[in-house]
């Protein structure tokens, strides 16, 4: 009997024991949680919030806050940020994030309710891509309070034409539209694929966007244009805003021929990306040495809409209505 007890009684103090345990363990736990959301700071007036992996490396937080103090600096002392009133916002620092380098959306939420832009902490190693990287997902939070329907590929060309007027360097987008043409500027974008072809596929997309958005901007009225872009009221969205408002520029302004409508516009700049020349300014993106991949033949795969391939056309007599290049016959045809 007197065994049992003991036995009984030692059982007891192991129930303790494993109680005391447990609620250690959720603690530390809820601790560790708790450090991972409400690792927070501010720059000036924009608060800063780490979570997921490394969220509670004070030493390294402090870090990447200096770092992100200058690009932060370098973003909104810009044209762009200093004259387009932004709502308060934050910026949250997700260290488990790996989709892409960062993102905007509306559902995205600092602690205290603010609009956010989400940067993935591994983005902000490299001190120059982290300017453009903000640049870009800020652009995205200042445009959807302006123009919140506005269609995807309008977006991000925009969204990148703003990295550029915000750092002089362009997204690396921009090649990989010369290489890879053929997409649809138009289509909506496949931001979450993870398959290899369609990333690239997807990078191409991009590029063709920022093509677009920079040859208006360049012959179309520049910050002007820019501005009636992220800022205009219209109702309309996409390829029927961008004619809209080219439209009523064409009226008010003189611009390059080009710029009367986005039909003109779409077909002299799918040309300036095969057959780019030195002159007139409409007939080149970047310069007369940039051009986009030209294919040896004709193929059979259909076109997207709002896209274009270029081709050789063999042992052709009449090149008509080719291009005649260097004595050589080469045509382009548009997707609708
Ligand atoms: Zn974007």
């Amino acid at each position: 009997m007197q065994s049992i007890i003991i036995l009984y009684k030692n059982k007891q103090f192991h129930i303790v024991i494993i109680c005391i345990g447990l609620l250690l363990q959720l603690f530390i736990r809820n601790e560790v949680l708790a450090k991972n959301v409400n690792s927070s700071y501010k720059v000036g007036e924009i608060s800063i919030h780490f979570r997921g992996a490394n969220a509670d490396n004070e030493t390294e937080n402090t870090r990447l806050i200096q770092g992100l103090n200058s690009s932060l600096k370098t973003v909104l002392s810009s044209s762009i940020f200093s004259s387009n009133i932004l709502p308060a916002w934050g910026i949250i620092i997700d260290g488990s994030f790996t989709e892409s380098e960062g993102y905007f959306s509306s559902e995205l939420k600092t602690p205290a309710g603010l609009p956010a832009i989400l940067l993935q902490r591994n983005a902000l190693i490299n001190e120059a891509g982290q300017t453009r990287l903000i640049a870009h997902e800020l652009f995205h939070l200042m445009h959807f309070q302006k123009r919140p329907k506005e269609a995807d590929w309008v977006q991000e060309g925009l969204a990148q034409l703003t990295e550029y007027l915000v750092t002089g360097n362009f997204n690396r987008s921009l090649l990989s539209a010369f290489t890879s043409p053929e997409t649809s500027l138009t289509e909506g974008f496949a931001f979450h694929d993870r398959e290899q072809n369609s990333k690239n596929q997807t990078l191409a997309q991009y590029g063709h966007a920022l093509q677009y958005f920079y040859y208006l901007y360049r012959l179309c009225g520049k910050n002007e244009l820019y501005e009636i872009l992220v800022n205009s009221s219209s109702q309309k969205n996409g390829v029927n805003f961008i004619d809209e408002q080219l439209k009523i520029l064409a009226h008010t302004k003189t611009l390059d021929p080009i710029c009367t409508s986005f039909e003109k516009s779409f077909v002299a700049f799918e040309h300036a990306r095969f057959f780019p020349k030195v002159a007139p300014s409409s007939s080149y993106i970047i310069s007369a040495d940039m051009a986009a991949t030209v294919r040896p033949k004709p193929n059979a795969i259909p076109l997207p809409p709002f896209s274009a391939r270029a081709f050789k056309l063999q042992n052709e007599q009449n090149c008509s209505p080719g291009i005649i290049i260097d004595g050589d016959c080469f045509e382009i045809r548009l997707g609708n």
